[in-house]
């Protein structure tokens, strides 16, 4: 386990094992021994500004193959969340993710990279220091880094949370809440926590140019998110039109498929190249 993040005091109750509807079966002994072996890989998913189509960052997104067959990160996810394995999850994606971000900012790319990190992790009062640490061993800023915040169970209780994203909003870290309008975030989160960036979720962003209300939730969101001047992000832009949409509500980033899927750091670079 890592030395900055070690294993939490009491980890959560085992998780229900392999599930049976999974395409590529695992327990969390692969999983565990794939985080030990440092096997879990890292893509990045452009975010481009929509202004001008500028490249101006990129997601980490973790990726892990299991006898070669790819593992859908929500599922590994949760298992490493059920597991007690996040936090050393986190430290692989993390560490791998900062690493690039340092060469991007060695070769002169000015990009803000995002990092998302598991609610559960928010209880650490290390955090902040990790992160901050972990950033300067690889050169990077911290305002060079953005956390994405993804709500998979409801926070209670916000007091310990809110003192660690403080902390790192105080260091220069970005914060995002991811998935907004899905999941358990809620408007009193976005009321007391220092967020920086709000993303849409993709379910109010694909084809929302035929879905009358899917399109009624993405302009309130974005209204609100400007309200409270956050910069605001549509994920899972999909096509043409999703941009076009995106464009007219004056959406500063979008990430989707139609500008890129999540890639390896090489595949990235080349395609930035083009
Ligand atoms: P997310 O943070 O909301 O990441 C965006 C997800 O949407 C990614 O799925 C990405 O591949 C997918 N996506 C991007 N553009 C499009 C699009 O145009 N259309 C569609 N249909 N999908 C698109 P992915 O990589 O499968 O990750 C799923 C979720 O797993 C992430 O959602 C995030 O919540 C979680 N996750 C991934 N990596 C990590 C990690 O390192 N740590 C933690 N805690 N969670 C992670
Ligand atoms: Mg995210
Ligand atoms: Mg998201
Ligand atoms: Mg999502």
């Amino acid at each position: 386990l890592p030395r900055a993040l070690p294993a939490r005091a009491e980890a959560p109750a085992p998780g229900p094992g392999p599930e049976p509807d999974c395409d590529v079966p695992f327990t969390p002994e692969d999983l565990a021994r794939a985080i030990t072996a440092r096997a879990v890989e890292v893509h990045f998913q452009p975010k481009v500004r929509v202004s001008d189509g500028k490249v101006i960052g990129a997601e980490a997104l973790a990726r892990w193959r299991l006898d070669g067959r790819p593992v859908p990160p929500a599922r590994f996810i949760l298992c490493a969340e059920e597991n007690g394995l996040i936090d050393a999850l986190t430290d692989v994606v993390f560490s791998k993710a900062v690493r690039q971000a340092g060469r991007w900012q060695a070769a002169g790319r000015n990009l803000k990279v995002s990092v998302n990190i598991s609610v559960l992790s928010l209880d650490r009062l290390d955090l902040p220091d990790y992160i901050v640490d972990t950033a300067a061993a690889a050169g990077v800023d911290p305002t060079a880094l953005v956390i994405e915040l993804t709500e998979s169970r409801l926070m209670t209780d916000l007091r310990r949370p809110l003192e660690v994203l403080t902390r790192l909003r105080l260091k220069g870290v970005g914060l995002a809440i991811d998935d907004f309008g899905t999941g358990y975030s809620t408007l009193e989160q976005l009321r007391r926590i220092p967020f920086t960036e709000l993303k849409v979720d993709r379910l109010f962003v694909a084809g929302a140019a035929q879905d009358a209300t899917a399109r009624a939730i993405l302009e309130s969101s974005v209204a609100l998110a400007r309200a409270l001047g956050l910069e605001t992000v549509a994920e899972g832009t999909e096509t043409r039109e999703d941009w076009d949409l995106m464009s007219a509500l004056g959406v500063d980033m979008v990430q989707g498929f139609f500008v890129a899927r999540p890639m390896p750091a090489e595949e990235f670079d080349a395609w930035h190249a083009l």
